[in-house]
């Protein structure tokens, strides 16, 4: 699986000109059919998403192409799923963020409990992330919580990321995690 921008016809374009990697072996991606189509819950409403599938021309191997504001098996899209983090990073309870997003506490809960099992990785990923991309680094100060580490570390990254490139401010926060995870966020099997 590949993350790739919300803009359909740019895919599109990039998938026919040959421009997408195989992420197993580098060889280009061809259009092969689609993933089945869902329903991607917005902040407000919701969109139906039907991701494309691809085919490596150099090994075969088929990869579905996830645009980068839906998370891998999450029906909430990662902007939604941020807020939540974001609520909880700053001191917020699951239940009132979960009031904020407007989502039932235990599917918040889930989230939560996923992103702090993982919040180290996503520190030390993020760091150096940040470190990489910064044009003058200062790595966030460490916090009273993991959790709360984590989510500094990723906007520290955002932030960094876009003083060095000033497009990726038109790309939201959370979609750039979505992008630096391949959707896996709170997925198993991110490393
Ligand atoms: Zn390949």
């Amino acid at each position: 699986m590949l993350t790739v921008g919300v803009d359909a016809a740019r895919v599109e374009d990039r998938l026919a000109g040959g421009e997408l990697s195989c992420p197993d072996c580098g060889g280009s991606l061809r259009p092969w059919g689609w993933a089945r189509t869902r329903i991607l819950r917005e902040a407000v409403g919701s969109q139906a998403i039907r991701p494309r599938r691809s085919r490596c021309s150099e090994c075969g191997g088929s990869h579905v192409l996830l645009p980068v504001c839906a998370l891998l098996r999450r029906a909430d899209a990662v902007s939604v799923i941020g807020a939540a983090l974001a609520l909880r990073a700053a001191g917020a309870g699951a239940r009132r963020a979960a009031a904020v997003v407007d989502r039932p506490v235990d599917t918040v809960r889930g989230w939560l409990r996923r992103f702090a099992q993982r919040a180290e990785h996503v520190r030390v990923t993020f760091t150096s992330l940040l470190v990489g991309v910064g044009v003058d680094p200062v790595p966030p100060a460490a916090t009273s919580s993991a959790f709360a580490d984590a989510v500094a570390a990723v906007i520290g990254a955002f932030e960094a990321a876009r003083s060095r490139w000033p497009n990726v401010g038109e790309l939201p926060v959370w979609a750039l995690v979505a992008a630096v995870t391949g959707g896996r966020l709170l997925a198993p099997g991110w490393s």
